[in-house]
């Protein structure tokens, strides 16, 4: 895909662009690679202050949420922000409303970073469903032995399903009140390799995996190792995407900046 060249008008100046980045995922720190030394943008990233160590990041960066919709309206007028891109992760559906909410109100234009979401394939023993309820659900009355890789934050319908035994892997451990009985918590943090997935499934003699359709390279590895284990994976589905312009990949939204910056700097604005 080609991407278009600034304004090359010798005399002519062109106008930086602020961008407003909304992050927490490795797309937005691809991103953030690619604009960091592009003077045609001066960009920020956003994170929520969910992790206790974020990846570094290669642009400046502002921690904590905005205070709904309306903060975010009143962030992206305060800091007189050019366009907002919402590199979230996929399962992030809130702040990701609030994004269309804030570009609607305040007319800053939006585009959606989404990955692509996993197929299953040949071999995989997928079981679809909606939500973290109908995943506990899907488990089954038989007491069985259960790798969780869905976070923290959406743990509390497994403590319904107390009889199995639960391995919960998350960046950081979640907050006890939050984890079910009968569980064992590992902290890691992607990218995971198929080997050691392998070993986790069967080291913990693992039965059944829970996972987000959450896309991506990063955690792919633990549907590779469950397909040639044989181990069935309950995969809980997106939550819907948000309204607007919309693109698959960095390289995308390079291309959607560019044009951008072009016509903001043939406007003089
Ligand atoms: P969420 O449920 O969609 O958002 C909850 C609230 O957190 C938002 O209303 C907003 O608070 C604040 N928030 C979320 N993302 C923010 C950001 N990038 N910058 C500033 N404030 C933000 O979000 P979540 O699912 O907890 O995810 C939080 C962060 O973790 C996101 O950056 C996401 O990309 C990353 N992440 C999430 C998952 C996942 O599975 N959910 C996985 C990996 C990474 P206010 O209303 O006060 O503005």
């Amino acid at each position: 895909m080609e991407i278009a060249s600034p304004p090359s008008s010798s005399n002519e100046v062109p106008r930086r662009m602020k961008l407003l980045i909304l992050g927490g995922t490795s797309e937005a720190v691809q991103l953030g690679r690619a604009l960091a030394d592009d003077p045609r943008f001066a960009a920020m990233v956003s994170l929520a202050g969910r992790t206790r160590n974020p990846a570094p990041q290669p642009l400046p960066c502002r921690i904590g949420g905005f205070g709904g919709a309306e903060g975010l309206a009143r962030h992206l007028a305060a800091e007189r922000v050019d366009a907002l891109i919402d590199a979230t992760h996929p399962f992030a559906a809130q702040i990701s409303r609030h994004a269309e909410l804030a570009s609607n109100s305040s007319g800053v234009p939006l585009l959606s970073l989404q990955r692509p979401e996993w197929q299953p394939a040949t071999g995989d023993h997928w079981i679809p469903v909606a939500d973290m309820s109908e995943a506990a659900k899907a488990l089954g009355k038989t007491p069985r032995r259960v790798l969780l890789t869905i976070g923290q934050k959406d743990l509390f319908p497994f403590a319904a399903a107390p009889w199995h035994r639960y391995v919960i892997r998350s960046v950081d451990p979640p907050p006890p009140e939050r984890v079910p009985p009968n569980a064992e918590i590992i902290t890691a943090r992607g990218p995971f390799r198929e080997e050691d997935e392998r070993r986790l499934l069967a080291e913990r003699e693992i039965e059944i995996l829970v996972a987000k359709n959450s896309g991506g390279s990063a955690t792919v590895a633990k549907l590779h190792a469950a397909r040639v284990l044989r181990v069935p994976v309950v995969m809980v589905a997106r939550p819907p995407a948000i309204t607007g312009d919309r693109v698959a990949n960095v390289e995308e939204v390079l291309t959607w900046l560019a044009l951008r910056h072009e016509a903001l700097s043939r406007r003089g604005v």
